[in-house]
């Protein structure tokens, strides 16, 4: 394998319902097509120049294998991963992460970012736009990276129906032990103290993924 330091942003300057009820396999063949036709129709490569690309859906499809460099950034392809996005025709380079792609897209992308960074050492995740005169991927790579969309209410929901069932399991165990002779209400509390621990445990995990963004 070579070695790979960073990954470059792309998108396929496609309409948002390009291809609409196709598979994004099929997608993939359709610009692999563009980029092995012979000149003048094609870019007359030997493979699709990027390593992974993303639907409007979130499926992530892989093009070239990742051990060959690829053909998205001039001069910048060795050392790098080429990550392209449905989408994207018409953008500007100041647009939204949103003005041109999906909230599927943004999860998917930022799934294989990390993927990638355990896998190898990626020093820098950049846009096209950062080295050509180009819009794409048609927006700020950077800033897109350190501006996580807003958390959805359902992640906050989950977290608070953790709390209230914990609150509601401390409040049933104390009315069942009340009712318990001596010996019995001491094995009850011990017992009562274990299923605690192991709740307050599975509520600090979910916290933790919950200040990570994972939902
Ligand atoms: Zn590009």
């Amino acid at each position: 394998m070579r070695r790979i330091t960073e990954l470059i942003i792309h998108c396929t300057a496609t309409p948002p319902g390009w291809r609409n009820g196709q598979s994004t396999a099929a997608k993939v063949a359709e610009v692999k097509r563009w980029h092995i036709d012979p000149k003048p129709n094609g870019r007359g490569w030997s493979d699709i120049g990027y390593h992974y690309l993303i639907d409007r859906d979130g499926t992530v499809e892989t093009g070239r294998p990742l051990d060959r460099d690829g053909a998205h950034a001039a001069g910048h392809n060795k050392g790098t991963i080429g990550i392209s996005l449905f989408g994207g025709k018409s953008s500007s380079a100041s647009d939204q992460f949103a003005d041109n792609y999906t909230r599927a897209q943004d999860k998917a992308l930022r799934k294989l970012i990390v993927g990638l960074q355990k896998q190898h050492p990626i020093s820098k995740i950049s846009g096209h736009n950062e080295y050509a005169a180009k819009a794409c991927p048609g927006f700020n790579v950077g800033r897109w990276l350190v501006n996580k969309p807003p958390r959805s209410v359902a992640a906050s929901t989950t977290l608070q129906a953790t709390g209230a069932s914990a609150t509601a399991v401390v409040g049933a165990g104390a009315t069942a032990i009340g009712g318990l002779d001596g010996t019995a209400q001491i094995i009850a509390v011990v017992f009562a103290g274990i299923a605690l621990l192991g709740l307050l445990w599975v509520a600090r995990e979910r916290v933790k993924k919950f200040a990570r963004g994972i939902r």
